[in-house]
């Protein structure tokens, strides 16, 4: 018995296959062009084709894929039908209000189950940590990219939530008034609301607010020469060699992180933490250095929560389409396929 796990992105539909014991097919990235700019027609024969390409890859047959698990970016409901007030990755009218997986399972004659990509890497940060079996155990994603997605699983599910914005972490409003060395800062969220965990802690974050922010106290700082766009994404590697200015940047971050965990401690006293995202795509001193400091921002705790465990999730690339595979591996043992 196999499953597939299909990410649609932006630009390239991404691919895995799992099997039922666990074991993934595909090492690394398997990619197809998306072409979801030219609509849905076009975009779901390319997730067809894709995945024939995909099987074939991995010395097997579409007749042996049980059930296709896909995810895609929101927002989108929690069956997977899109916003009819569209998306900036479905812009094409069609794609308003489109039910992607009814659509794909019609064409595929097979199950499709869904999750949203930040959901879908939320869980695959799980099965690092605790295997897909596991019905006990509760995990808190943040993965921190342009903006910050990641989910919420309680007794090895995904919370999706009555409309689909279950674990939509980066709109959580945080007490970022209490972060040092921020006194004054008013961080705006692209949500248009102020103080979201994604308004200081992710790529967008840096090149809106924090940046600028910053460069004004480290004046002549080479940063401030450079495109806000450029220089953003720069922040890391700089803070990773020890520049002081950016390595400040990333310990805001990580201080908001750990007010956001807090809050997480305090709802669901979860058996792990879970960061990952681009911003973790570093040298393992770095990401245990972000890690500590997530533990410093955070308000003194009680003795029994002091202990919860922050881990780094692994493969950032792959986690959607992981994540996707395992969501459809679990439909497909609830439904006597697996
Ligand atoms: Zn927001």
């Amino acid at each position: 018995m196999l499953v597939a796990g299909v990410d649609l992105g932006g630009t390239a539909v991404n691919y895995t296959l799992v099997d039922g014991q666990e074991r993934f097919l595909i090492d690394g990235l398997c990619e197809y062009p998306a072409r979801s700019k030219e609509g849905p027609d076009i975009c779901l024969k390319q997730i067809a084709d894709g995945l024939e390409i995909a099987v074939a890859k991995a010395g097997v047959t579409l007749a042996g894929i049980a059930v296709v698990g896909l995810d895609t970016p929101g927002p989108a409901s929690s069956t997977g039908v899109l916003s009819a007030k569209g998306s900036t990755n479905f812009v094409h009218p069609n794609w308003a209000g489109f039910d992607i997986p009814g659509n794909l399972a019609k064409r595929l004659g097979k199950p499709v189950t869904y999750l949203n990509d930040g959901n879908a890497g939320a869980l695959w940060g799980h099965f690092t940590m605790f295997g897909a079996g596991d019905l006990s155990t509760t995990s808190i994603s943040a993965i921190i990219g342009t903006g910050l997605g990641g989910g919420v699983i309680t007794e090895g599910k995904v919370v999706k939530g009555r409309k689909g914005f279950g674990g939509e972490l980066g709109h959580v409003l945080l007490p970022y008034q209490s972060i040092r060395g921020i006194e004054g800062l008013k961080p705006g969220c692209n949500c248009g609301r102020t103080g979201c965990l994604e308004s200081v802690c992710s790529l967008g974050a840096i090149e809106r607010t924090l940046l600028p922010f910053f460069l004004k106290r480290y004046p002549g700082h080479e940063l401030g020469k450079l495109d806000p766009h450029q220089a953003a994404k720069l922040v890391r590697g700089m803070a990773e060699n020890g520049d002081p200015m950016c390595v400040d940047i990333f310990r805001v971050q990580a201080h908001g992180l750990g007010l956001f965990f807090d809050e997480m401690i305090n709802t669901f006293d979860p058996d792990a933490l879970i960061v990952g995202g681009g911003a973790l795509e570093t040298k393992e001193e770095f990401q245990q250095w972000f890690v500590d400091e997530i533990h410093v921002g955070m308000p003194p705790q009680r003795e029994e929560q002091v202990d919860i465990p922050i881990h780094v999730m692994p493969n950032g690339d792959t986690a959607g389409a992981r994540g996707a595979a395992l969501e459809a591996l679990q439909f497909a043992r609830q439904s006597g396929l697996a």
